[in-house]
């Protein structure tokens, strides 16, 4: 058995790809460094674009906010942002990791960005099919079937063939679906907007998408804290950079040195940061990673310095389709 996450989405705020005029300059920039690299023949190309990291040729994606988890034969799926819908697609032809439901579905908040794929999630329009939708917000039902309406979409919620169940989670109290425990803890967003701590096979995830981070000392963590504790993956937000962050205070999205500052001190193994911001190019993100290393680096140095042990921790920024095992 092994517990693995998909990241069908890592956008934030809107669904969003660079424009044409970019993917041009940035196909002609590729191609500059093949052949001033030394290469020269249509042979090497191949193994020269599989030896780049693939976001630095394809990019971050386009679709906002989907995770999949698989454990066994359990599986949950965090939020309906647009990346939802390659889950259906491959549904469709067969190539899912779960092929027929049930389907259970934890929603953080219901911001545009994380429900935008829901009415275009296959199984609702399925005879036969269930999908269990979980929240802590307590009007989920009434906020989900909001969501299939006319004239926002033409096929209202008394329609849909599968059979939709609700459940309404207690703050902080882990609920079981199959292999996983799941328990919400609340992050630092308007509306507001609650992070899962998913446990199974002796492993631990912390979703942690949409969060300003302002609550970064365990005290002001508080009941909190088992969000960020013993921990091997946490997804964080870092929509932006350290001086935007201090720009954009109450806008509920974080940056990556805040991440980092929490994984060191708990310990966390891995981080990926995520919720790109919809204007964020390719360029932009792999700034953002140039700036964290640096962080990173005057962290590791001063550590060593001050004969101080810092636990090593890896990271990245995430891009669609990018899947992690535990
Ligand atoms: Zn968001
Ligand atoms: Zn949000």
């Amino acid at each position: 058995m092994s517990f693995s996450i998909k990241f069908w989405g890592v956008r934030g705020s809107l669904p969003s790809s660079p424009p044409p005029s970019a993917w041009v300059n940035h196909i002609e920039g590729v191609l500059q460094n093949f052949f001033n690299s030394g290469h020269h023949s249509a042979h090497q190309v191949s193994e020269y674009i599989r030896g780049l990291q693939e976001p630095a040729v394809g990019g971050y994606g386009s679709a906002t906010t989907c995770v999949e988890l698989n454990c066994g034969n359990s599986q949950i799926i965090i939020d309906g942002g647009s990346g939802i819908r390659s889950i259906s697609e491959r549904i469709l032809n067969g190539t899912a990791v779960r092929k027929k439901g049930p389907y259970h579905i934890f929603m953080t908040h219901f911001h545009w960005d994380h429900v935008i794929g829901l009415p275009f999630f296959v199984p609702h329009f399925i005879p036969g099919e269930e999908i269990h939708y979980y929240a802590v917000q307590s009007e989920l039902e009434h906020l989900i079937r909001g969501l299939f309406k006319k004239p926002y979409f033409p096929v209202p919620f008394e329609a849909l063939q599968a059979r939709i169940h609700f459940h309404v989670l207690e703050p902080r109290k882990p609920v079981q679906v199959g292999e996983f425990k799941v328990t919400p803890y609340q992050l630092d967003h308007p509306d507001p907007c609650w992070g899962f701590k998913v446990e199974a096979d002796g492993k631990a995830y912390a979703h942690c998408v949409d969060t300003e981070g302002t609550r970064v000392t365990q005290d002001d963590l508080g009941d909190d804290l088992p969000l960020y504790q013993n921990i091997d993956l946490m997804y964080f937000d870092a929509q932006y950079t350290l001086p935007e962050l201090a720009e954009k205070a109450n806008w509920g999205h974080s940056a990556a040195q805040v991440g980092l500052e929490i994984a060191f001190r708990e310990g966390i193994k891995q981080v990926l940061f995520a919720h790109h911001d919809p204007g964020a190019r390719t360029d932009h993100v792999l700034e953002l990673r140039r700036q964290t290393m640096e962080y990173y680096s005057s962290v590791a140095k001063a550590s060593s310095e001050n004969n101080e042990e810092m636990p090593p921790v890896i990271w990245d920024f995430a891009h669609e389709g990018l899947e992690i095992i535990l």
